[in-house]
């Protein structure tokens, strides 16, 4: 029978359910259990993939070409599996399913309603997701307790539980115990008001989990265990941690796992959190700074490239670098070279990106790293407006351009496919999810993966026009990457320099912390050789002692 663990939040938006769950969610795999886990999310877009990154940061793209929540970015990373679309539902595409349902006449002329139509709609989708091969799924649901949106999501997972049994669903519930400055006091009232409104919902949490600022006391603890009724084991401390890693230790320590083991009936099996804790050594052991640019349009948050930054870090643990990302707006990089303020970073990164805005600055970007020998990464976009600045700067193709920010450009070297034109649709027009590419025996990207043949996640809808592969395949560009067709390019990289390369693809999606993507890894180790190469020039400059004076 599987086992379902719901996390729900309160008190704020912005606790780190995803982390807690997918924290949990590592620990259950330690234990041997296989484990997937899954988003509900309330809003009414029917998936995330029009939403401003603005507003609601990165859109995760799964194998199975579905545009998720970033929190399933999480639940990857952590817990090592690959997920499907399946592992993410909102309202919008809850309702889309019931109203289209409701056309076909499957409701056979009855009311439809939020109970039961819309309850079971819900449980359905979580019951996706049950199978021979899962132990434990663990679902979150977005937003926060008290929110008008999440009710019918409450709502059917309290029903959930009298479905499968009382002894197959386990409720955490994540809250917040500020910290009072003027009266020095961490306060439980937040979670105590926050779990009566769970309860007023018909849900009782097996399991509380209370984020702080430092840890609560044992007294803290069992106020809010004597008020929400919860026993004192269930009560688990997160205060804030130093690194994202800690996380599932700081909740081995506090016994959630084993807990939830007991209450679920899972066996007791032995844990082994030696991978993970290597991880968090990797960590504690990366202090060589490498200062990355990453040239974006939504670089005020930055939540918008979270899987980007993470697979710089996984590629920082690997070889003990410390990556420091310079947010850079990339409207403002011909000022900032101008300047010579973007002269002391060691690597450049242009990430995936939508529209005209910003274009010009990231082409300028591209120009400076091939000029200047600055290690550069090119995502998706990163790769398209790397191959407009090649064919402007390098192969004379004066206004090249993508079809996308100049329908008039004499030189479309990016543009659309034939099979997308025509469409109007915003949602479903785009190359999405896994494709596979033949790597160029002997490239660079071919050395970095170690194999020939490599499969990637797409989101995009422009691409590298074959009209113009002669004119770059005669240059030192190579064209390194290709659909198993060979009629889309999937990586370029540029012979004769420590790394400008380039992929359609979004790699991001598939680093994991203890197996750094092949081209961040890459990215990341010609980054430190320039920050080593720069870093002793640095002193010379600094001391003021010629290089040969003897100490
Ligand atoms: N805007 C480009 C396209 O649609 C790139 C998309 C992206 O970077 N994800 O092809």
């Amino acid at each position: 029978m599987t086992k379902h663990i719901f996390v729900t939040g309160g008190v704020v938006s912005g606790l780190g359910k995803g982390l807690s769950g997918s924290s949990l969610g590592r620990l259950l795999k330690a234990r041997g259990l296989r484990v997937t886990m899954q988003k509900l999310d309330p809003y009414l877009n029917v998936d995330p993939g029009t939403m401003n990154p603005f507003e609601h940061g990165e859109v995760f793209v799964t194998d199975d070409g579905g545009e998720t929540d970033l929190d399933l970015g999480h639940y990857e990373r952590f817990v090592d599996e690959n997920l499907t679309q399946d592992s993410n539902a909102t309202t919008g595409s809850i309702y889309s399913s019931v109203i289209a349902a409701e056309r076909r006449g499957d409701y056979l002329g009855k009311t439809v309603q939020v109970i039961p139509h819309i309850t079971n709609e819900i449980k359905r989708r979580i019951n996706r997701l049950v199978s021979d091969e899962v132990d434990v799924v663990i679902t979150e649901v977005g937003g926060t307790v008290g929110d008008i949106e999440i009710l019918p999501f409450l709502e059917a997972i309290r029903q959930f539980r009298l479905d499968v049994g009382r002894e197959n669903v386990f409720y955490i519930h994540v809250t917040l115990v500020p910290y009072i400055g003027p009266s020095s006091e961490q306060k439980t009232k937040p979670t105590q008001h926050s779990v009566t409104e769970l309860r007023s919902r018909g849900i009782q949490p097996d399991a509380i989990v209370c984020r702080s600022d430092d840890p609560i006391s044992a007294d803290l603890r069992r106020k809010i265990s004597n008020l929400c009724d919860v026993p004192m084991e269930g009560v688990v401390n997160a205060a804030d941690a130093s690194s994202l890693y800690d996380i599932p230790l700081v909740l081995h320590d506090e016994g959630l796992d084993e807990y939830v083991c007991r209450v679920l009936g899972l066996d007791d099996r032995e844990v082994d959190l030696d991978p993970w804790k290597e991880i968090v050594a990797k960590v504690e052991a990366a202090t060589t700074p490498v200062r990355i640019g990453l040239i974006g349009k939504y670089v005020s948050l930055p939540d918008a490239y979270l899987s980007v930054v993470e697979s710089l870090n996984h590629g920082g643990l690997h070889h003990g670098g410390d990556i420091q990302i310079e947010w850079i707006q990339a409207e403002e990089v011909e000022g900032l070279l101008a300047a010579g303020r973007l002269k002391d970073l060691d690597g450049i990164v242009i990430p995936g990106g939508f529209g005209e805005r910003g274009v010009e600055g990231k082409i300028a970007a591209a120009a400076y790293a091939r000029e200047f020998d600055v290690p550069c990464l090119g995502l998706c976009l990163g790769m398209q407006v790397m191959t407009i600045e090649y064919a402007r700067n390098a192969l004379n193709l004066a206004n090249a351009n993508s079809t996308e920010f100049d329908t008039r450009t004499p030189h479309p070297v990016i543009d659309l496919m034939e099979s997308q034109r025509d469409v109007t649709d915003m949602g479903g027009t785009m190359r999405l999810g896994a494709y596979v590419a033949q790597l160029k025996p002997g490239s660079r990207v071919a050395e970095a993966y170690g194999e020939e043949v490599v499969s990637e996640r797409h989101r995009h809808r422009y691409e590298f026009n074959p009209k113009y592969r002669q004119r770059f395949e005669e240059s030192e560009l190579v064209l390194s990457g290709e659909s198993p067709d060979g009629r889309l390019v999937e990586f370029i990289e540029l012979n004769n320099h420590p790394f400008w390369v380039a992929t359609q693809a979004h790699p991001e999606f598939k680093s994991r912390p203890d197996r750094p993507h092949p081209l961040f890894r890459e990215f990341v180790a010609a980054s430190m050789q320039r920050a080593e190469g720069r870093n002793p020039q640095l002193i010379d400059i600094d001391a003021d002692v010629p290089a040969n004076a003897e100490s």
